[in-house]
């Protein structure tokens, strides 16, 4: 069958969330994947393993290493994640300026891999491109995405605190994570030398007490082990294979295609509309055109780029709805280059239950209500933990005696590591294009990339050092030490834009519903809509979007706008 009503490109966490919405209002849906199926449960192979079940107990070996310096970059890759990661040498692309692109090209996406902090935007971040003078105006405002919010919150599971704070908003939340006493000391002291920096525990993806949609999904309690990134057999964490796509599945209007790597986007002159998509067969490189009324693209930022970009005819030479050049323009990511470590002395006796699955955080206080002439511009959110050391981390690697051993089974001392996630500000220059010359193993333009970090990202990553620092000292930290990590963009794995948002088709590329100014049928939904990057973690807010677009999609099919 090669007809549908519509068609979603991706099946990650975006992707994942079209499909289902689209399904559940009648639409019968063709959702094409690049990689191969996963099925929740059955393809897990790590799952449940321990350590020493790993060849390496865990770690890449160094043949690995050598032949993916991009992937292994990421602190998620090991011995028991590495199945779920696009290895470098398979899926090569043009760093014009040094991107670390992470992939997950599977069933799911990368919504089997992410560390799933879920923290909703407030109206900062949705006025900050208006108000400070960069980008362009969103067409959508905070009030734009509540209801939305709430209905992926209650169907994902997202355990997290009321703390009525208007930069981070609250959710429809399951009982939150508790701070171990560690944490709680830090964080009261920092309250009480900063009063407007409030010390929160973070929201993130997890059931920490099942509702009955959580149950009716399949899903279960979560245990608190944080081996997340391996796919989790109790279904604890929100992953598409385990809630949205079994979801979709179940409404009987779901084909589920994997082996399918979409080439572009098939535009009808005549009709002034997309018609459907090119897809190539990974396995046997047969092309096949698949057609349907309305078109989703969620193949995650950049490659919804490339298909976009590589998606030319006659009407958009230089790519579906490009027809102001800006398509693959005005990149962005996340600031991940402040780090800030400490040793606490206090709690001796303390200690902590289980493997938490979320950190504690301080949203952003900087250039919150007005540009505050800092010398930087926008704000950053931090995290941190406290957690003990393993002792035989404490006291060296070798040893002998009873003695020796009996102290190596009791903890070492309270170590503290603080980060910030910072807003970056989308510019012109940093883009991704097509090689003009350079294809994949399926005949597929590879991509460019020319993205880079800039003085404002390293004059805030400065602040954060001297912040985060002065937070610790005032919280009887000693040996604080901060440093930029001079981190290559891409390693956030928050990449945002190149296809944004906007009021006015001059200057942007989709409207205040997502869909391409130029090819009203066609919607972009993933990270690659974002006019701006706020400082919080993006995907919740990618699931948001997506639901209003693909609900608003059927509504206008209804109407015969479409
Ligand atoms: C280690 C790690 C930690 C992270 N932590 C967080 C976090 O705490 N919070 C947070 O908000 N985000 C986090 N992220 C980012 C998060 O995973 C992404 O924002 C999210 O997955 C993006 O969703 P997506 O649907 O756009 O893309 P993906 O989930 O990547 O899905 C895209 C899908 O499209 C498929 N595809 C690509 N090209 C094509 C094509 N041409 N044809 C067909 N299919 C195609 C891919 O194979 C993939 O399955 C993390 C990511 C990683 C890897």
């Amino acid at each position: 069958m090669t007809d549908y009503d519509a068609i979603v490109i991706g099946s990650g966490i975006s992707g994942g969330w079209a499909a289902k919405e689209l399904c559940g209002q009648g639409l019968r849906t063709l959702l094409l994947e690049r990689g191969r199926p996963v099925e929740h449960l059955k393809d897990y192979p790590t799952a449940t393993k321990n350590p020493w079940d790993f060849p390496h107990r865990g770690l890449p070996p160094r043949g690995v290493l050598d032949e993916n310096p991009v992937v292994s970059r990421c602190y998620a890759f090991g011995e028991a994640t590495q199945h779920f990661f696009v290895k470098d040498k398979e899926h090569p692309y043009l760093q014009e300026k040094p991107f670390d692109w992470i992939r997950g090209y599977q069933v799911g996406g990368k919504s089997l891999l992410w560390a799933r902090q879920t923290q909703r935007w407030s109206p900062f971040e949705f006025e900050g491109p208006a108000r400070d003078g960069f980008a362009v105006p969103w067409p959508i405002s905070y009030h734009s995405i509540p209801t939305w919010y709430s209905y992926v919150e209650k169907f994902a599971g997202i355990s997290g605190n009321k703390d009525g704070l208007p930069q981070l908003p609250d959710g429809e939340f399951l009982p939150p994570w508790e701070m171990n006493c560690a944490e709680k000391y830090i964080s009261d002291k920092i309250m009480q030398r900063y009063p407007d920096r409030p010390v929160i525990i973070g929201r993130c993806a997890h059931l920490t007490k099942p509702q009955p949609i959580h149950l009716e999904q399949g899903r279960g309690q979560c245990q608190a082990r944080s081996l997340c990134e391996r796919g989790c057999p109790f279904g604890g964490y929100y992953n598409s294979n385990s809630t949205t796509i079994p979801w979709a599945q179940r409404s009987g209007k779901l084909t589920l295609q994997p082996f399918s790597v979409v080439h572009s986007i098939l535009y009808d002159e005549k009709k002034g509309r997309a018609t459907g998509v090119r897809v190539i067969d990974t396995n046997t490189i047969a092309v096949t055109e698949y057609k349907a009324r309305i078109i989703f693209v969620n193949a995650a930022c950049l490659n919804t780029n490339l298909i976009l970009l590589n998606s030319r005819s006659q009407r958009f030479p230089h790519g579906l709805g490009n027809d102001n050049g800006l398509l693959g323009h005005y990149i962005a990511f996340h600031n991940y280059r402040g780090n800030v470590s400490a040793r606490f002395d206090g709690f001796p006796d303390g200690y902590y239950y289980g493997r938490r699955p979320t950190e504690i955080f301080i949203p952003s206080f900087r250039n919150l209500r007005k540009d505050e002439g800092l010398g930087f511009r926008r704000g950053y959110m931090s995290y941190f933990s406290a957690s003990r050391q393993a002792g035989w981390q404490n006291q060296g690697s070798t040893g002998i005696g009873g003695a020796w051993k009996g102290s190596i089974t009791e903890p070492g001392p309270w170590t503290v590591a603080m980060g910030m996630q910072g807003e970056t500000i989308p510019k012109f220059e940093n883009h991704v294009r097509l090689s003009p010359d350079l294809k994949d193993a399926w005949g597929i333009p590879q991509l460019v990339t020319s993205i880079s970090y800039d003085d404002n990202d390293d004059r805030m990553a400065a602040d954060f050092i001297r912040q985060g620092s002065e937070m610790l000292e005032a919280a009887g930290c000693k040996n604080i030490s901060g440093f930029n990590n001079h981190q290559n963009p891409g390693l956030d794995i928050h990449e945002m834009g190149g296809v944004r948002m906007g009021k006015d088709p001059k200057t942007s590329l989709l409207n205040e519903w997502n869909q391409l100014h130029a090819c009203k049928n066609v919607f972009v939904t993933d990270g690659a809509c974002m006019a701006s990057t706020g400082n919080q973690n993006p995907s919740l807010t990618f699931m948001a979007i997506t639901a209003r677009a693909a609900n608003h999609a059927v509504d206008e099919l209804k109407r015969r706008n479409l």
